[in-house]
């Protein structure tokens, strides 16, 4: 260890003792364990992070990673809102306690998770315009591991962009344009997409307990999909099977990639208002069916901001929801699901929302030539419905009542997948 090190670690240790650290602790790990969602995650050899602290003193925010080895992290900075991003390598977290959700100092919010494969993300979400003033690696040190070092300081909006401007494409790799619907031959099984929402560094929204959007959306895709699969009459496709984050383009994109017939996104709702409960499914239109619904669809479409996407190497056809000739027909039938086929099966097995089917501009509804419809299975911030949600009664009873409704569809719609 050089001298330097050694100093930078003694000062790293004089700073963070005097800091005022703020932690939100997290009971989602411990809700889901007990209610069977996730089982404790297979920590394969490889680089972990093992902690993360965030120091305020003097005006400047410390942000600390601990690390099983040395990375080269590339870090940049989004504007509007302002973000911090650092990609790392794929790596484990292995905290011991959750640390998404508040920060400290210029961090107003803290997330992390898998980005894409072979990126994991953390996502700093901040206060005003900031810049890094230092950022260095330590070495391990009296029993410490190796340490990410971010120091950041107020800057003015122009400091933050020349200064933290990203370099080369931040966003995942995409087709720009859909591909074409696969040709496929007559008696082909219907394609039925199953997109579990958010996922990896976009937890979504989180319960009143703690348990995450993410975790609750995938746990019930997989369920859906294992019944789908299981009737023999439909060729399944999951948009994510793992803890991962994906654009809301590249979900759309994956749908018509795979010639879908029908494309459930499946999500749980928050509201201020916790007795606020019950199942509520949502299309596709330009005008909202009512504030909530649009204030519903901005949330969900905050997903890419939220996952640390620049939007500006997107063009904006995710954002503008136009609704063409050929999605009118589309439209047509996610309703005719939405409306006659799923809130029937759900109603008849668990709580509804009032006016359980509802429409916004909701991006991820957006192809135009794939039924679709975004399903709100309940409410988080209801502490009833949280547990109900995460049991694994309720994940069953629902998910066999999602797969009636798709059989229904199917026996109605012959002609739906032409
Ligand atoms: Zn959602």
């Amino acid at each position: 260890m050089t001298i330097y090190e050694s100093t930078m670690s003694l000062i790293l240790k004089q700073f963070l003792a005097c800091s005022s650290i703020a932690r939100r602790l997290v009971l989602a790990g411990v809700i889901a364990i007990l209610c069977g969602l996730v089982t404790t995650p297979v920590q394969a050899a490889g680089l972990e992070v093992k902690d993360i602290r965030i120091g305020v003193h003097d005006g400047t925010t410390r942000f600390v990673v601990d690390l099983s080895d040395k990375v080269e992290p590339r870090i940049f900075g989004l504007p509007d809102p302002f973000r911090v991003v650092i990609d790392l390598p794929e790596v484990n977290f292995v905290l011991s306690e959750e640390r998404i959700g508040d920060g400290a100092g210029l961090i107003e919010k803290l997330r992390y998770g898998l980005f894409r494969p072979g990126t994991s993300r953390f996502v700093l979400d901040l206060k005003t315009p900031s810049k890094i003033s230092k950022q260095f690696l330590l070495r391990p040190d009296g029993g410490k591991p190796w340490r990410l070092v971010l120091d950041m300081v107020p800057a003015s909006r122009e400091e933050f962009l020349t200064s933290m401007r990203p370099r080369g494409e931040t966003v995942p790799q995409v087709a720009t344009k859909p591909p074409p619907l696969l040709n496929r031959p007559q008696n082909a099984k219907p394609v039925v997409v199953i997109d579990a929402g958010h996922g990896g560094v976009d937890p979504g929204a989180i319960g009143i307990s703690g348990a995450y959007e993410k975790t609750i959306a995938l746990a019930y895709s997989r369920d859906v999909a294992k019944r789908l699969r299981a009737t023999g009459r439909y060729k399944v496709v999951m948009t994510r099977d793992r803890d991962i984050f994906l654009p809301l383009r590249e979900r759309v994109r994956i749908a018509r990639a795979a010639g879908a017939d029908l494309f459930l996104s499946v999500h749980a709702n928050t509201h201020p208002k916790r007795s606020t409960n019950g199942f509520s499914v949502y299309t596709l239109s330009t005008r909202a069916s009512d504030k909530e619904a649009a204030a519903l669809a901005a949330l969900e479409n905050k997903s890419d901001v939220i996952g640390g996407v620049d939007l500006g190497d997107y063009s904006d056809d995710v954002q503008n929801i136009l609704i063409d000739f050929a999605q009118a027909k589309t439209n047509e039938l996610s309703v005719k699901f939405a409306r006659d086929m799923l809130v029937g099966e759900i109603g008849q097995r668990a709580r509804l929302l009032g006016r359980p089917w509802r429409s916004a501009g909701f991006a991820v509804l957006k192809a135009p030539d794939v039924p679709s419809v975004l399903l709100e299975l309940g409410y988080i911030s209801n502490p009833k419905e949280e547990k109900l949600l995460l049991s694994k009664s309720h994940r069953e009873k629902m998910s066999a009542a999602i797969v009636r409704a798709v059989g229904n569809y199917f026996k109605e719609n012959q002609n739906a997948n032409l």
